[in-house]
């Protein structure tokens, strides 16, 4: 036994339980079983050549040192472009911080305004690793509940009504892991009117799957609202865009005032992401964009076909999924709670999915479906299901 005393704060941290699904879907497809991965929140396609290249490419130029701890000048610049691209919004290359993927961001912020004392707020199901963080800090996580009934998008109202004088930041994510809800323009419209009143509230908005909307919608991003800006934080990032989920790069757009901060937190906790990586990030945003309206076009094939066949499964109804890359049914019909679940079809039928639970309270009841994967596989999973149950 190790006579190592950690400290408390460990006892608070939580984790990210679609990592633990894949590590037994795994162990059990090392076993030699037939295992149809719909877990892991990643998209299946390989990151585009052109990318890959870059990254090569920069490694031959002898980019192998730091860069500035915000990111490279270049690479600032092209995210201020791609979002005026994709947004129509101005967005100085000052603002934006580059940082190894999307997490780091949601660390960061939550660490900022995270103390014994301080509320946040955080959707609820949502990124399991919001309410996590949260604790870690210290600070009270009080949850925003997602209902299905409102295809899972946050209630502004509810939100506003949650607000005192100890809350410190909101966090927001559209198109939302783990329910695929988008969150209507009108709702964002008026929490962002609600907040005028609420000037020492931050806002956090995770807009990593801005890129994946379905059935003709289009992105709100937070980064619309002038009047919001000097306390917001939009994050985004690569991974799921391009692909690219290992390659660890992502960034947001800081507010003006937070901008040192942050920079510190990034020399103190990783100095800067690895420059090639900087450099594929630099061709994915500048290069030819079919890439991701074809990875989108799929996913979109693919949705349709597993809410389908979700809802023709004894037990089950799913809503349409409106954004990313998840399916989340209610499963109350089939007389199993979500983690009940989770386990009997990885176990007897070989299909590695999520239980609602691990991504918080509310979501017990759903199960989430990854449709990263192809649709033969999909089907086939389903069908799996279909005779278990
Ligand atoms: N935000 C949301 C809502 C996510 O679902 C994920 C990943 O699953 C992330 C952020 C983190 O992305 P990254 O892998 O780039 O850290």
């Amino acid at each position: 036994m190790s006579g190592m005393i950690f400290a408390d704060s460990l006892s608070r941290l939580g984790t990210e339980s679609a990592f633990v699904v894949l590590a037994r879907a795994q162990a059990l497809a090392q076993q030699g079983k037939d295992i149809i991965n719909l877990g892991i929140g990643q998209p299946d396609f390989k990151t585009p050549e052109h990318i890959s290249e870059a990254a090569i490419q920069a490694i031959r130029d002898g980019h192998h040192g730091y860069t500035p701890a915000n990111g490279l000048p270049v690479l600032r610049e092209a995210v201020a472009a791609d979002l005026n691209r994709r947004h129509g919004v101005e967005v100085n290359p000052d603002n934006v911080v580059v940082v190894p993927g999307g997490k780091p961001t949601m660390f960061f912020a939550v660490m900022m305004f995270g103390q014994p004392g301080a509320e946040i707020m955080y959707p609820n199901p949502g990124f399991p690793i919001y309410e996590s963080v949260i604790k870690y800090s210290g600070a009270t996580p009080v949850p925003i509940a997602l209902e299905e009934k409102n295809g899972f998008a946050f209630s502004a109202e509810k939100v506003l009504s949650q607000i005192t004088e100890r809350t410190r930041l909101i966090i927001i994510n559209s198109p939302a892991n783990p329910t695929g809800g988008v969150t209507p323009k009108a709702e964002i419209d008026k929490l962002v009117a609600g907040l005028m009143d609420h000037p020492h509230v931050a806002l956090m908005s995770d807009e990593i799957y801005s890129n994946m909307l379905y059935g003709g919608r289009e992105h709100v991003s937070l980064l619309q609202y002038p009047e919001i800006r000097d306390r917001l934080i939009m994050l985004d990032g690569w991974s799921k865009t391009y692909a690219m989920t290992g390659w660890r790069l992502g960034y947001a757009v800081w507010p003006d005032a937070a901008v040192d901060h942050v920079t510190r937190l990034c020399i103190n906790d990783h100095s800067c992401v690895n420059a090639p990586t900087q450099f594929a990030g630099l061709a994915a945003l500048t290069g030819p964009q079919d890439c991701v309206t074809e990875m989108v076009a799929q996913f979109d094939a693919r949705r349709q076909v597993i809410v389908d066949a979700l809802n023709g499964l004894p037990g089950v109804r799913c809503a349409d999924a409106a954004g990313a890359f998840y399916a989340f049914p209610n499963i109350e019909g089939t007389g199993l709670t979500a983690k009940q679940a989770q386990d009997k079809f990885l176990d007897e039928a070989g299909v590695a999915t999520v239980a609602g639970t691990s991504f918080g309270a509310w979501g017990e009841g759903y199960l989430r479906f990854s449709y990263a994967n192809s649709t033969e596989n999909i089907l086939e999973a389903i069908s799996r299901i279909k005779k278990l149950l």
